[in-house]
């Protein structure tokens, strides 16, 4: 087990594939154009199972593919069948947007996915349109219905709840997740890099989520769990599970275990990280797996990170950068990290 100076295990990898996505989230890609990481940086699958593997030897033993739109990368099967088979894996997922799932979720089910994470903040079609710039609704919904039928281990679907956007679908979406026998997240709308339009009073706080789910359905039961997942998860009376993701207001860093590499091979230790570690150079110039281990491990030795907790300490919590320091480290954006 590798531990960080906070003791905290590193168990989770998170793989960006691309940096690209085919949507436009206000919450994460608001701007009219983005710099992208140059295509001949981006790793080939070999070389993004090989800095699993050597992940997975210190101690990783959860890995998630992410983007960017993961999807985008059309082999994906490929290396989600490379991923699942290292050996030590114990969980492997899948976050997307969803647009392209229909078509692929048998392939990915197939290839060693276990659970797939898809993102639907609205179920009206006319509201993605114009906060993610997609008329691609009826996709989305076709991947979820593809997902539910597929197989896998388990279906999550992830809202980021922004005031005066969707806040008025709740009830909405955790009803279509239990139809889909799907588990809904609510995610708090996060201050990380990419969200430039963010502001304090669009956050709807998971206090809030709670007490307006508690006037609707009654008393909710906070279900005790003793992992190290980001989602706290609740029952309504009826049964129905949900989670909330409150990183904004009441963040975990305390706990996590999480580190994230980005499409062009540079491991990050904190979403909010200024920095990161450039595994791809060493990789391609020949470094040997136990020199790139030891690079990983030295890094996860020092962390110290505790982003989301200094930011929600910090006063007067505006927007984290503006869009000339995303412009010149575009790594910084969290569809760059991948969420
Ligand atoms: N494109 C895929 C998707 O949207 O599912 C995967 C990458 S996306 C960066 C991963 C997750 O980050 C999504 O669930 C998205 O909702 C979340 N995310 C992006 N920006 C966010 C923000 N400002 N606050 C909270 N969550 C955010
Ligand atoms: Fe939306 Fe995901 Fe694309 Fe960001 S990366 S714009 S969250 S679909
Ligand atoms: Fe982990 Fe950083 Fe998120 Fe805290 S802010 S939970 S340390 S990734």
């Amino acid at each position: 087990m590798t531990l960080d100076a906070l003791q905290r295990p590193l168990r989770s990898l998170r793989i960006s594939v691309t940096d690209r996505c085919n949507m436009r989230c206000r919450y994460c890609m608001p701007e009219d154009s983005y710099s992208w990481l140059p295509r001949a940086s981006i790793l080939t699958f070999e070389e993004t199972e090989r800095l699993a593997r050597i992940a997975v030897s210190l101690g990783v033993d959860k890995l998630r593919v992410t983007g960017g739109e993961p999807l985008l990368r059309h082999d994906l099967p490929d290396l989600v069948a490379m991923l699942r088979s290292i050996a030590g894996v114990r969980d492997l997922a899948m976050t997307t947007n969803g647009i392209l799932l229909a078509p692929r979720a048998a392939a990915l089910r197939r290839a060693g996915l276990r659970r797939v994470t898809i993102s639907l903040d609205t179920l009206r079609a006319e509201r993605m349109a114009s906060f993610a710039r997609s008329p691609r609704h009826a996709d989305v919904l076709a991947g979820i219905e593809a997902a539910s039928g597929a197989g896998f281990e388990s279906v999550k679907l992830n809202s980021v709840i922004i005031r005066g956007y969707n806040d008025d679908e709740l009830e909405a979406l955790l009803e279509f997740a239990r139809r889909q026998r799907a588990e809904m997240r609510f995610i708090e709308y996060m201050d990380v890099g990419g969200a430039t339009d963010w502001a304090m009073t669009q956050v709807v706080s998971q206090r809030e989520i709670l007490e307006r789910l508690g006037e609707r359905y009654g008393a909710i039961e906070a279900l005790r769990e003793h992992d190290w997942a980001p989602a706290e998860r609740f029952r309504l009376p009826d049964g129905t599970v949900f989670g909330v993701i409150a990183s904004t207001t009441a963040p975990f860093c305390r706990t996590c275990d999480r580190s994230r590499l980005t499409a062009d091979g540079t491991l990050y230790t904190c979403l909010y990280a200024d920095t990161g570690l450039d595994l791809r150079d060493p990789l391609r110039l020949g470094a040997s797996d136990e020199e790139l281990a030891r690079l990983i491990a030295d890094r996860w030795s020092g962390r110290t990170d505790r982003g989301a907790e200094l930011r929600a300490a910090s006063p007067g919590r505006g927007v984290l950068y503006q869009v000339e320091t995303l412009r010149a480290d575009p790594r910084k954006e969290m569809h760059t990290r991948g969420g």
